[in-house]
Order: structure tokens, then C-alpha cells, then sequence
């Protein structure tokens, strides 16, 4: 399978360079230049194991990886979830069900896709002989995520730009008590829109990424997309049969990768009917899937904290398949973007997809509503799922994190904490971070010092 760029101006390359390369070299993103059809029978099977539907899924993409290798690969990365199902369906009511995605190592759904990174660069550093440079941005969990895929992987070091002061403090520790030599998180002063600026630069600059021989972890690669894909059939798979038509997944949206990811997978053939796209007050994409206008505005801080995003990088993909695959007309609405701050696409047709937004009070009285109605404690950026939900279909409310991450909004909503055993442990580690202007000038310069 090969893979292009949303703009066109890039030559098709394998799995294994869209993944190595992250961002194309003409500054757009990767996608699959066909989307294979899901296997016939997957869909009516009973669910199978997570990594076997990994690799089933996985493997029409990536024909660069032998089977068994493969295999290998999605074993280490998914193996040692604490949960066995890895995304385990939770029925709440007859048309209301959450799929747990916070069983991984840094419990949130980032660990599907950076687990599966983690062990790709590791066979690219053995493959090439290379060592390399993660550098990537962080609203919170993708930070924590990443590092924990690469803590202490030989030939590679981890850079990762968080937003100071605005992430949970366990985020923070998740990143910064590892212990690891090759981990460097670097807090800024500045917002998380402010640290993807900076990695986009320094990404976009070829002489600088190839000096530094930078890699991404963002969702601007395209790996963590597919790997995210899985999950969504995984879900599916396990609804009981007479929930099966007529299927809604609710998707807390910042960067709308996560939320891009199934409807990646609706294209190969996932029965879904909407796609609800549920932000915070950071509403950008409220506002295009209500108005079909792209127009980011300041970021404001809120209860859920990794949705703090008002430039949604994935979108470019969704555009791409908006414009039927024209590169072109991509490129030039990316260029009116760059210049105007805006895009307004004409004719905008996006039927699958719903939209709300949750203020902080909203967040605040929908986790006070879950727990009360159904006894069950959802974090802040699930409880953006739990707005305006119309349960006359199916409902599956994708619950991105353990709610243990965010105890102070736990605790200020229903007065009580859940602890979490890894979390707790933490607590008595050595934190340990790397401050650096606000800068691409000056955390090129880190890099340099430390690279690996
Ligand atoms: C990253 C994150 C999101 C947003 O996911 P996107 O792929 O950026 O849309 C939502 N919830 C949590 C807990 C996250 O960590």
C-alpha cells in the first residue's frame, strides 16, 4: 500500500516512510492512496482479540512488514493492557455504551497509536542503523504517551513541547518522573496550539529536520491514525447484534484525529451512521460542522485540558476526502488558511458528522449526571460526550481517559476521587523537565545539545 500527500506535491511513498517521515516533505499529510474494504466476515465475527484485529487491520496497509513481524510488533504494543479485552465495551443503558480506551500504560487512548510508534522507531533505528529524534507537541496525553513508548529505548531521544501550567499535574508527572535519560519534556510559556507551532516549523524546515533527523509522534502521523482505526471495529464487534444498526460513536474532538480515525475506517466499510464530534468550549470544530467555516479563535483553558486546541492538524485529511482526493484543491485551501487565518468551504457536505460543545459547566454537571444516573465516573473530556445525547439509536461514547488523571475536576464535580494505583505511584517520583523559551530558534538549539 502506498501513501500520499494531501497536497499533491509529494511522491507516493511506503507504510514504513509515512511513518518515518511523518509530515510529507511538501508540508501536507499522509494518507493511503486507496482505502482497502474491511474483510467481509470481520464484521459479524464475535470480537477477537485485540492484537489478532490489529493485525488483520494493520496488515492491509502495511505491506512492508512480514506477517510475522508484524505480528510481533502489535503483540509488544498492545500486550500487556490491563484490561484483556484492551478496549472493553461498558453497556450503560439499552442504547448507551462506552468504550474504555484508558487501559494502556498513561491511560488514555493516546497509548493505542504511541505504543504501536514506540516499537516502529525502535525497528527503524535497528533497520537504518540510525539514531533519531522525537519531537513532538502535547496538549497532555499524547506527551505522556509517547514517553512512555520510548523511555529508554536504545538510539532514540524524546523532545516533547508541553503548554505550561496547562496540563494536569499527573500528565505532568506521567512525562516528567520517567527516570529515563534519552526523555526530555520542555514546558513553555505559551499555549499547546503555540507548541505545535513550533514542531510544525522545525518540521517543515527539510534542512533542519534532516540535520536533527527529527520524527513526529503527533497525529500528523499517519500510523496513529490506523492504529486507532482498530478500535472502532473492535467496538463494533463487540455490540450485542440487535444494537448494531443504526451505530453513533461520540467522539471527544480536539486535534480530530481520534474522531478522523473512524470515520477513516466508515469509509472501509464500518456500519456507522454519525459521528458526533463533541468539543469543549475550544468549539472550532462545533463551529465548522455547524457553519462549514474553519476559523480558529484564541485558545480559552477548560476542564479538558487535551481538547485545548483550536487548529485541528488531521482536518487537512478530512478536507482531502471533502475535495474527492483533489490534492490541488487542498493545497490552495491550505494556502487561503495560512494566509487569511480562514477557510470557508463551499458546498460543505458533512452529513455523517453532529456537533456540540460543552462549556465547563456543562462538563462539570454531565460527570455529576453519569455518576448519578449510572454509577459510573467519566473524565473530563468523556463527560463532553455525554452532551445532548439522543438515545433513540445506538450511542457509544468513546471515553478517552481514566478519570484518575484529573482528580481535581473529579473531585469538584461529585466530591470524590478514583485513585489509580500507577498514578499514586508516581507521586513519589523526581520530576524532572527541561524550561526553553518559546521559541523554534531555541529548542532547535536544545535539540542540538542533546540529541541522540
Ligand atoms: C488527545 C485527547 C483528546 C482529543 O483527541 P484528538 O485526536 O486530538 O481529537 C480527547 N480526550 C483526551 C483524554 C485526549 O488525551
Amino acid at each position: 500500500m502506498q501513501f500520499v500527500s494531501t497536497r499533491g506535491g509529494s511522491d507516493p511513498v511506503s507504510f514504513f516512510d509515512a511513518f518515518a517521515n511523518g509530515l510529507a516533505p511538501d508540508g501536507g499529510l499522509y494518507v493511503p492512496k486507496n482505502l482497502p474494504l474491511l474483510p467481509s466476515d470481520l464484521l459479524i465475527e464475535d470480537a477477537l482479540p485485540y492484537p489478532a484485529l490489529a493485525w488483520d487491520i494493520l496488515g492491509l496497509f502495511d505491506s512492508d512488514h512480514n506477517p510475522d513481524h508484524l505480528v510481533e510488533i502489535v503483540d509488544k504494543s498492545y500486550g500487556d493492557f490491563s484490561d484483556t479485552m484492551s478496549a472493553p465495551l461498558i453497556q450503560l443503558e439499552d442504547n448507551l455504551f462506552v468504550l474504555e480506551l484508558f487501559h494502556g500504560p498513561t491511560l488514555s487512548f493516546k497509548d493505542f497509536g504511541l505504543q504501536l510508534i514506540g516499537n516502529l522507531f525502535e525497528e527503524q533505528i535497528e533497520r537504518t542503523g540510525q539514531t533519531i529524534n522525537v519531537l513532538g507537541a502535547t496538549s497532555g496525553d499524547t506527551g505522556s504517551a509517547a514517553i512512555h513508548g520510548l523511555a529508554g529505548k536504545k538510539g532514540v531521544n524524546a523532545f516533547v513541547i508541553y503548554p505550561e501550567g496547562r496540563i494536569s499535574k499527573l500528565q505532568e508527572r506521567q512525562m516528567t518522573c520517567t527516570g529515563a535519560s534519552n526523555i526530555f519534556p520542555i514546558p513553555i510559556k505559551g499555549s499547546f496550539d503555540d507548541a505545535q507551532a513550533i514542531v510544525k516549523e522545525l518540521m517543515g524546515d527539510l534542512e533542519t529536520k534532516e540535520q536533527l533527523r527529527l520524527s513526529a509522534i503527533n497525529s500528523i502521523n499517519i500510523v496513529r491514525v490506523l492504529a486507532q482505526a482498530i478500535y472502532y471495529v473492535h467496538a463494533f464487534m463487540q455490540l450485542p447484534p440487535e444494537n448494531r444498526d443504526d451505530v453513533n460513536f461520540i467522539v471527544p474532538t480536539g486535534n480530530f484525529g481520534n474522531i478522523f480515525a473512524g470515520w477513516l475506517v466508515h469509509q472501509m466499510g464500518l456500519p456507522v451512521d454519525q459521528f458526533a464530534v463533541a468539543t469543549n468550549q475550544n468549539d472550532i470544530l462545533y463551529r465548522l460542522f455547524t457553519s462549514g467555516t474553519y476559523e480558529p479563535e484564541k485558545v480559552h483553558p477548560s476542564h479538558a485540558p487535551s481538547m485545548d486546541i483550536q487548529v485541528a492538524s488531521n482536518f487537512e485529511r478530512f478536507l482531502y476526502y471533502h475535495n474527492e482526493k483533489n490534492a490541488d484543491a487542498t493545497l490552495a485551501q491550505m494556502a487561503e488558511f495560512i494566509s487569511n487565518g480562514s477557510i470557508a468551504i463551499p458546498n460543505f457536505n458533512a452529513s455523517n458528522f453532529t456537533a456540540t460543545h460543552s462549556s465547563d459547566e456543562d462538563i462539570l454537571k454531565n460527570i455529576r449526571a453519569v455518576k448519578e444516573t449510572y454509577d459510573y465516573v467519566v473524565d473530563p473530556h468523556t463527560a463532553c460526550g455525554f452532551q445532548d445525547l439522543n438515545l433513540s439509536k445506538t450511542n457509544i461514547v468513546l471515553a478517552t481517559a481514566h478519570a484518575a488523571k484529573f482528580p481535581d475536576v473529579i473531585k469538584h464535580a461529585i466530591g470524590e476521587v478514583p485513585k489509580e494505583e500507577s498514578l499514586e505511584a508516581l507521586k513519589k517520583k523526581k520530576q524532572v523537565n527541561y524550561p526553553v523559551e518559546a521559541s523554534a530558534e531555541a529548542v532547535k538549539e536544545f535539540v542540538t545539545k542533546n540529541s541522540a
